[in-house]
């Protein structure tokens, strides 16, 4: 059987839904991966301050329409690397969804070059002034049903 490999884009782009799976938050489910040199540095999901109770147990905490329990996906990618002491100066993000202002603002300021993205999410105008004044990269990735059944998922079960 013939088998496509899938693009790297598209790679990077899968990998931030397989975080997103693992939010807590019930608004939601975001994923990020931050990529340097084509390898994965740093990676995320939105949910509660480790060690802390979860949206999904407790519910949101919402305040001005926004829950501010979850950190954000990008927060959390970031955050690991400064925990690690990596930089992220120069790479680039993987996410499941257009960043918020504040991640934005964090991103940009960590030295993201590029911002890789599936979904448009309310996507913030100052944010995007930000991106063209940084002249930060913007990609818009696509996902397609030809990409999900190239990985084939069911061939790692055992049963
Ligand atoms: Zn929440
Ligand atoms: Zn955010």
């Amino acid at each position: 059987m013939e088998s496509e490999r899938i693009n790297w884009p598209k790679y990077f782009a899968l990998q931030a839904t397989m975080l997103a799976s693992r939010s807590t938050c019930t608004r939601l489910h975001v994923g990020a991966v931050i990529v340097k040199d084509g390898r994965i540095i740093a990676s995320g999901y939105n949910g509660s301050v480790a060690g802390t109770p979860h949206c999904s147990d407790v519910g949101d905490l919402i305040v001005d329409g926004h829950c501010i329990r979850a950190v954000h996906a990008e927060q959390n990618a970031l955050l690991q690397l400064a925990k690690m002491g990596i930089s992220g100066d120069g790479a680039e993000i993987y996410v499941t969804d257009f960043p918020c202002v504040h991640c934005t603002k964090f991103l940009l300021q960590a030295g993201i070059r590029k911002i890789n993205y599936l979904r448009n999410y309310n996507n913030d105008s100052f944010a995007m002034e930000l991106i063209q004044q940084k002249k930060i990269a913007l990609e818009k990735v696509t996902l397609e049903q030809a990409d999900l059944q190239a990985l084939n998922l069911e061939r790692y079960l055992n049963n």
